[in-house]
C-alpha cells in the first residue's frame, strides 16, 4: 500500500498514563480477530511523557476506517477527546508525526482527515480534538521546511529514529 490520506482516531478509553498501545493491540486481535492493531501509529502518555508507538507497518493496510483502509494510514490518539482537550506536548508530538508522513508520502494537507469524516454518526477523533490548529501547524511547518531547504529525508530519518517506539510483542 502506498498511503495517499492520513486518518486521525482518539482511542475513547482514558489514556491510564501506562502503555495501552499493547492493551489495544491485544483487544484488535483477540476480540474483533484481526491480524494486527488496526493502527498505523499512536501517541500515548507513558510516565510524564507522550511517545509514538508503531502499529502496522505504513506499507499494509490497516483496520481503522471503513472503505479508506487501502489507501491511508491511521493515527489514534489515545484518550477521550469528546471529553477532554489535548494536551500541548500531546498536540506537538502530533504535529511532529503527522508533518513527517506528509513529506514522506507526499501526502497532501487537504488529504489529512479525520474519522467521522468518512463515517458522519461516529464522533473520532473527538469534538474537542483540535483539527483546525493541526493542519494550520501542519501548513506552517511546510512554509518553514521550504524556507529552510531542509534536507527532508534526514530530518525524516532522524525524527523516526529518535521518536518512535515499538509495541512489544505479547
Ligand atoms: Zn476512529
Amino acid at each position: 500500500m502506498i498511503p495517499k490520506y492520513i486518518i486521525l482516531h482518539h482511542s475513547l478509553t482514558v489514556d491510564s498514563k501506562t502503555k495501552s498501545a499493547e492493551a489495544i493491540k491485544r483487544y484488535h486481535i483477540e476480540t474483533m480477530g484481526w491480524k494486527d492493531i488496526g493502527y498505523h501509529h499512536l501517541i500515548e502518555l507513558v510516565d510524564k511523557e507522550y511517545k509514538i508507538f508503531k502499529g502496522r507497518e505504513d506499507n499494509v493496510a490497516g483496520a481503522h476506517t471503513r472503505g479508506m483502509n487501502i489507501n491511508s494510514l491511521g493515527i489514534c490518539c489515545v484518550g477521550n477527546y469528546d471529553k477532554r482537550f489535548m494536551d500541548e506536548d500531546m498536540f506537538d508530538l502530533l504535529a511532529d508525526l503527522v508533518f513527517c508522513l506528509c513529506l514522506k508520502y507526499m501526502i497532501p494537507i487537504d488529504n489529512i482527515r479525520r474519522h467521522n469524516d468518512y463515517a458522519p454518526y461516529k464522533t473520532c477523533p473527538g469534538k474537542y480534538f483540535p483539527f483546525d490548529k493541526l493542519i494550520k501547524t501542519i501548513y506552517n511547518k511546510i512554509v518553514k521546511a521550504d524556507l529552510l531547504d531542509l534536507d527532508t529525508n534526514e530530518f525524516i530519518i532522524d525524527f523516526m529514529s529518535r521518536k518512535i517506539n515499538k509495541i512489544s510483542q505479547e
